[in-house]
């Protein structure tokens, strides 16, 4: 058998963004455009886990659920075979309001951005998320910080170009 291994670009270290959490750091020089990560495609989008089961879930698993996962209004996308001990890497990118990653077409992480090494990788989370309860502060230290990040902020993103360039397909085909 033929072992090859891909190039290292990215690792997880303390967050610059999240004082108390873990972020993904570029290693290395990324291209504007550069897939990253498997992102969330439109189909994922019809297997969504109701918002309905939450509430006889454990403690520690609804604030993984709070803490990771992307919802929608009728429920949200659950770590690979429902185990939160087992997160990819991708799981662990931070919000910030001028993110240096974003979703192509067909719904990929992809840099936006020319990244640098010691970059932490960040996404506007309202390129994605648009479950209306979603709510969290920011202090990302961005000229454009919102901080409040809603679940609605989706919907104000879509009035600048150079978000809704960026922005999961699932969201700018509501409209
Ligand atoms: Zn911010």
């Amino acid at each position: 058998m033929r072992r090859r291994f891909k190039n290292v670009i990215v690792e997880l270290r303390p967050s610059k963004i999240d004082p108390k959490g873990v972020g993904v750091f570029a290693i290395t020089n990324i291209k504007q455009g550069t897939k990253i990560f498997d992102g969330i495609y439109l189909e994922d989008f019809n297997n969504l886990i109701s918002w309905k089961i939450v509430k006889n879930l454990p403690e520690m698993t609804l604030q993984k659920i709070n803490a990771f996962c992307v919802g929608t209004p009728k429920g949200f996308f659950p770590p690979e075979n429902f185990d939160f001990n087992n997160l990819s890497i991708e799981w662990y990118l931070n919000h910030s309001c001028d993110g240096n990653i974003g979703f192509n077409k067909d719904g990929d992480f992809i840099a936006i951005k020319e990244i640098k090494p010691n970059d932490e990788l960040s996404y506007d989370y309202g390129l994605v998320e648009s479950n209306p309860k979603f709510k969290m502060l920011c202090n990302c230290g961005s000229y454009n910080c919102r901080k409040k990040i809603t679940g609605n902020d989706w919907i104000k993103l879509l009035d600048d170009p150079e978000k809704k360039k960026f922005m999961h397909l699932y969201l700018r085909s509501k409209i």
